[in-house]
């Protein structure tokens, strides 16, 4: 992606902690993770896998009002100013395509930490992966998270994959300003109360999640007509999203595939319903809900 020289976001926070000796060292509670698990939406299809399991280890934090510099390497670096570049052409995308509909489009944060960060849905680590918490309109993103990408769930190497992973987060916050993350939360009290089967529930996270892989598209396809895409970013994307469906996941993780715990979708389903958002470019079919999928 040609980022450098480009606008940089200014609704980036930056977050990142030295995990220097002296840290203040903070025993988190055991129950944390299901917490996160949902009041947020995640990236990847198995938030359960994902999430680090706080109450046995123990987060640095730095000591009190203490301001600490991160020290950032140049790739760090390099990767912060990436992400800005990003979040500012999701800002242009959104933007321009929601002012159309007479929506006015509220910027979301993208907040960079490293290690843990304390979110407006609760205290998370990066084990958690890549999220956007309604309640502080805010994408938290740990960096490392671009090599987890590659390393970790196989997706192929390149810079456009973290940038269709802050596009998803982002489309999650579009769901929320137009309502249907509100639809899902309703949908999600009644399996709590038992009027809703948890595989039912399931099913409809598989179609958020779709609309959001949807919404990354829209925004690639914004960045392809402005001439910032390279060639190879488009299959960088494509090898991302397939890199996190649920099949994919479920099959490293476990070694087989229960399709009635996805909740985001498979890799073929990621892929195609972020090139259905590349092809169209705006929200003419980003109902995910009452199509075939
Ligand atoms: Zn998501």
């Amino acid at each position: 992606m040609k980022w450098q020289g480009r606008r940089k976001s200014s609704n980036v926070t930056d977050a990142r902690r030295p995990s220097a000796t002296g840290g203040r060292k903070v025993a988190a509670g055991g129950g944390l993770g299901l917490v996160i698990a949902l009041v947020v939406f995640l990236l990847t299809g198995n938030p359960g896998a994902l999430i680090g399991d706080l109450g046995t280890q123990e987060a640095i934090l730095p000591p009190g009002n203490r301001q600490i510099e991160y020290q950032a390497t140049q790739r760090e670096q390099q990767l912060f100013d990436y992400a800005s570049v990003v979040l500012a052409d999701i800002e242009d995308t959104w933007n321009t395509i929601l002012s159309r509909e007479s929506i006015n489009y509220i910027e979301p944060e993208l907040t960079l930490y490293s290690g843990v960060v304390q979110s407006g849905c609760g205290l998370a680590d990066s084990g958690v992966g890549p999220f956007y918490c309604p309640a502080d309109h805010s994408i938290y993103l740990d960096l490392s998270f671009y090599d987890t990408l590659i390393d970790r769930f196989g997706a192929q190497r390149g810079d456009f994959g973290m940038a269709y992973v802050i596009a998803h987060e982002a489309g999650h916050h579009v769901q929320t300003l137009m309502g249907v993350t509100g639809q899902l939360d309703r949908l999600r009290s009644q399996v709590a109360d038992g009027r809703l089967t948890q595989e039912a529930f399931n099913r409809y996270s598989v179609r958020f999640e779709l609309q959001a892989d949807y919404l990354a598209g829209v925004v690639a396809r914004y960045m392809a007509q402005r001439g910032y895409l390279d060639p190879g970013d488009l299959e960088e994307a494509l090898s991302a999203a397939a890199s996190v469906g649920d099949d994919h996941i479920q099959r490293q993780t476990q070694g087989y595939v229960n399709p009635d715990s996805f909740n985001h979708g498979t890799s073929a389903q990621r892929e195609r319903w972020f090139m259905m958002g590349y092809d169209t470019g705006d929200l003419s079919l980003w109902d995910t809900f009452n199509v075939p999928i």
